[in-house]
């Protein structure tokens, strides 16, 4: 806990009446299309994506602050007053500084696991009190830094957690620690993201035999241990299923809290995973039913006695990003059209491998970045890289694009143009924020696109002669 969290009952836009609370939700998400729509538009004209730079993304800044504020007063509507709360954004979700900087600034702090995350959420200024450290795999010199930083670690394993004792006994450490846990809820419909299934590599596995035991003991060994974290799972979990993960998990608290005779578990993690629709423009569901749903699964989790530290990544900023790309072709196939982009597997890694647990949306723009109209086509939308299944979408109905137009792949602002993928060698592209401003929106350079040396440069281009000489 730290006087950096929030205090509940500092924020009170907590949503009304549903009523109310759905017109809202719609204003806000045809007010998110509309500045999409200007932004797509502006790019074209102000040549962020040009014949030369044919693919570029978009962040709106805007939208990211409304959703860091919806996040917060979600949280302070279901907690008692005074209540610390950290919001620790997943920063794999979008690993850029300026977004962390933004975020930040928001009041939300870093959700890390590796050196790298680390040393993100350190150049945009994210305080160590703020910070949380969560990886399977954390190596003596990584618990070490994050221990003389007073970043909060959470032990994935007991061999981690024998790392740990190591440690603190050697030097006194002001970051508070904690046990990952996983309350074995089961798995959603993606198979690679539920870390609550029984075999996960994730946690102690709470439901294996004598695991129980073991944990109500460590903590008795360890008065230095006060949090206790889960994170049950990303897209595709069904929202009860989380809260069960969760309220497991405090009934966990309550038990070592019982048998050490203290209020020693102070805080628990509650991880991310909020889902995230990618199937329409709506927010739902919202950080305020979720945190509903995770009162009434346990209400004594929010009665004040525990503070609580989040890690939503992917609903932060899924929505807020959207990737740009023209059309450099279009052709047709076994009497199926394609228009062959510039936006493939280099942006959209997941999509293209397993487009059944991750399709997008595909919204068509003319050649000036207008929203195109026209009757519905189906049609492929191909990427620019050389293997046949570089697909964005497979047999959509769409207005016929033509060469010269542009597509735009919608909700890629987490897990998607920040997690380039090297294929080809195909360069990442620029990252552009915006914000509304008079009549055409402002745009600020988030990331440059990469250069043709810098793709050389990080292929061993200094190295030219190495494997010749040896
Ligand atoms: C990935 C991850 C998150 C964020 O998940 P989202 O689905 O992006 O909200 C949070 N905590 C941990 C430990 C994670 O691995």
């Amino acid at each position: 806990m730290g006087a950096d969290m929030d205090r509940a009952g500092d924020r009170t836009d907590g949503d009304g009446a549903d009523g109310a609370a759905m017109s809202s939700a719609e204003h806000a998400d045809t007010a998110r299309v509309a500045r999409r729509d200007d932004a797509v538009r502006a790019a074209v004209e102000q040549g962020l994506v040009t014949p030369d730079h044919p693919i570029a993304a978009l962040l709106d800044v805007r939208g990211i602050r409304a959703s860091a504020a919806a996040l917060h007063a979600a949280f302070a509507a279901v907690t008692a007053p005074g209540t610390p709360v950290l919001h620790a954004f997943a920063v794999k979700a979008t690993p850029l500084v300026p977004v962390l900087r933004l975020l930040g600034e928001e009041g939300i702090g870093a959700e890390v696991a590796s050196p790298g995350e680390l040393a993100l959420a350190t150049a945009a200024g994210i305080p160590p009190e703020r910070t949380v450290l969560d990886s399977p795999a954390k190596t003596p010199a990584e618990l070490r830094q994050a221990l003389a930083l007073g970043v909060a670690v959470n032990a994935d394993s007991p061999q981690e957690l024998e790392r740990l004792d190591a440690q603190v006994r050697s030097a006194p450490t002001g970051s508070p620690l904690g046990i990952r846990v996983n309350p074995q809820i089961g798995g959603g419909s993606i198979e690679a993201l539920s870390t609550a299934t029984a075999t996960s590599k994730f946690g102690v596995a709470l439901r294996d035999e004598g695991a129980r035991a073991w944990i109500v003991r460590a903590y008795a060994d360890r008065p230095w241990l006060t949090r206790l974290h889960t994170h049950s799972g990303s897209q595709g979990m069904p929202l009860e299923l989380m809260a069960r993960g969760v309220a497991e998990t405090y009934a966990l608290a309550e038990e070592i809290n019982r048998h050490v005779g203290r209020h020693q578990v102070d805080t628990v993690d509650i991880g991310g995973g909020l889902p995230v629709d990618f199937g329409s423009d709506s927010m739902a569901p919202t950080y305020a039913q979720y945190a509903r749903l995770l009162r009434e699964a346990a209400p004594g989790l929010f009665d004040g006695r525990y503070g609580l530290v989040t890690e939503f990544g992917r609903s932060l900023l899924a929505k807020h990003g959207t990737v740009l790309a023209r059309v450099e072709y279009a052709k047709s196939a076994g009497g199926r059209a394609v228009a062959v982009t510039h936006a493939g597997v280099q942006i959209a890694t997941r999509t293209v491998y397993a487009p059944g647990s991750w399709p997008l949306r595909i919204a068509a723009y003319d050649a000036k970045g207008r929203p195109k109209t026209g009757p519905d086509v189906v049609q492929d939308v191909a990427g620019p890289a050389c293997f046949a299944g570089d697909l964005l979408a497979e047999g959509r109905p769409l207005p016929l694009l033509e060469q010269g137009d542009h597509v735009a792949a919608l909700d890629t602002g987490a897990y998607y143009f920040a997690h380039h993928y090297a294929y080809n060698s195909l360069a990442r592209p620029g990252v552009y924020g915006f914000v509304p401003a008079g009549d055409t929106p402002r745009f600020a350079v988030v990331r440059e696109p990469q250069t043709l040396a810098e793709i050389v440069e990080e292929s061993g281009g200094a190295r030219a002669d190495s494997l010749t000489d040896l």
